[in-house]
């Protein structure tokens, strides 16, 4: 009788104290860069009310709250928390995202059980990360050569399996549908009609993005669904090689197929990392040799870190044209994102890349304002969740990193991270070197 007063008593006084103060978080000071493309907002202050943002606005027009807890964030820049949309989990690359800022994350194929599992492990508590959302394993079609490796992909014949394979995919609760271009034209467009039924964003590689676009596909991942189109535009034979798509195309001539899929608002995510021009990779190396050395990392294997600290070399051929096709695309108003990828080892750093590719880009031509959306809102518009991320706008969940510095004169500086805040939480991003992911990876994932 004892035991059951007191559970009754504990559960009146949570009770009260939720009612008397819900928890209220004041950014106070600073520049504010919201992510909508905005102008930036000087002496800003954000003010956050049960994990969500309540107000925006400079400081002279915004009603302080009596009881908050106040951060200062005079001579520093407020961005919303990062997006990267296409990226493949690992067990050992959770907790880099937070650190660099990165508060969401897509995955676009992964074990569809396991990745599944690592959602609600980070939704429920069980373990701290981003926001995650994910496709399960993608679909691959008839023209897949090798199925070996492939986490478990979905393998469809022909366009029944392809509906089906979205029935399930639906069914076992996942948040976006990757499609791989080895699926049929007929399987892709019942697939987009499936997933739409569902609200399930399609996102993938495609064969060509004319055909894809007239069957309504909104978002387009890397650059060869765009070049074998215009190269078809152009009168001119598609080849085989990828290196050569690159060479082939006009840049003088990209703007009919750029207008065009900028008016059915096509997002792109050419997977950046690999066209980062190497001297910015190199500006970087004594961060990265860092990183790699760092004993709070020891929980990642040293053959993940080995290849991170390799020199890039010289400029991968192509890259010409992946500038032409950044800055043309986001100058005719058309959205690019900033994301990692990393398929198993890799030279990718997680979280880290998305602030040398958000560089990389800048180099390369595109506006810093937009290098900051391209790892904001424009992602989280391809997943499909942007009512609640990628902005600091009102009714949008409380996530920020604050930095030290201007990006949009210099934005090598969203690496001076200062506060990572999640859920309006100020999150402590410090690495744990015991750290080990709750749910383990079966060594038979490849
Ligand atoms: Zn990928």
């Amino acid at each position: 009788v004892k035991t059951l007063m007191l559970t009754v008593l504990v559960i009146m006084l949570s009770d009260v104290a939720g009612v008397a103060q819900e928890s209220v978080l004041v950014l106070q000071g600073g520049t504010l860069i919201d992510g909508t493309g905005g102008a930036p907002i000087e002496d800003a202050v954000v003010v956050v009310r049960g994990g969500r943002i309540s107000a925006v606005g400079r400081r002279a027009q915004i009603q302080l709250p009596a009881e908050a807890t106040v951060i200062q964030t005079d001579g520093q820049t407020i961005l919303p928390g990062l997006v990267d949309m296409h990226l493949h989990l690992q067990p050992w690359k959770i907790p880099l995202y937070l650190a660099h800022g990165v508060t969401t994350a897509g995955d676009l194929h992964a074990n569809t059980a396991w990745v599944i599992a690592q959602r609600a492990a980070l939704e429920a508590g069980v373990m701290q990360g981003p926001h995650l959302f994910v496709s399960g394993a993608r679909v691959l079609g008839p023209a897949t050569g090798n199925l070996s490796g492939s986490f478990g992909s979905g393998f469809v014949r022909n366009v029944e399996e392809a509906r089906l394979y979205v029935r399930y995919l639906h069914a076992i609760g996942v948040d976006h549908v990757k499609v791989d271009s080895s699926i049929t034209d007929e399987q892709l467009k019942a697939i987009i009609d499936e997933a739409w039924k569902f609200g399930l964003p399609v996102l993938g590689h495609l064969n060509d993005i004319d055909y894809a676009m007239s069957i309504g596909m909104k978002e387009m991942e890397h650059l060869p669904p765009f070049l074998r189109s215009q190269l078809v535009r152009e009168g001119k034979p598609v080849p085989e090689g990828r290196t050569q798509l690159y060479r082939d195309v006009d840049p003088a001539e990209f703007s009919p197929l750029i207008q065009q899929m900028v008016e059915q608002d096509v997002v792109v995510d050419v997977a950046l990392y690999g066209w980062v021009p190497p001297e910015i990779w190199r500006s970087a190396r004594s961060e990265i040799e860092r990183l790699a050395n760092d004993p709070g990392l020891a929980f990642i294997p040293d053959e993940e870190k080995a290849p991170w600290t390799e020199d890039p070399g010289e400029p991968r051929a192509g890259s010409e044209t992946v500038a032409e096709f950044l800055t043309q695309y986001v100058e005719a108003g058309g959205k690019i994102t900033v994301s990692s990828d990393g398929y198993r080892t890799s030279r990718i750093i997680p979280g880290f890349a998305q602030h040398l590719i958000m560089q990389g880009i800048t180099v390369m031509g595109v506006p810093a304002m937009a290098a900051i959306q391209a790892s904001t809102l424009w992602p989280a518009e391809a997943l499909g969740i942007e009512e609640d991320y990628g902005s600091v706008e009102v009714g949008k969940v409380a996530d920020f990193v604050i930095i030290e510095g201007n990006p949009l004169t210099n934005i090598a500086t969203t690496r001076n991270i200062r506060t990572v805040i999640q859920d309006g939480n100020v999150m402590d991003t410090t690495y744990d070197p015991n750290w080990v992911n709750p749910i383990r990876y079966p060594a038979s994932f490849r």
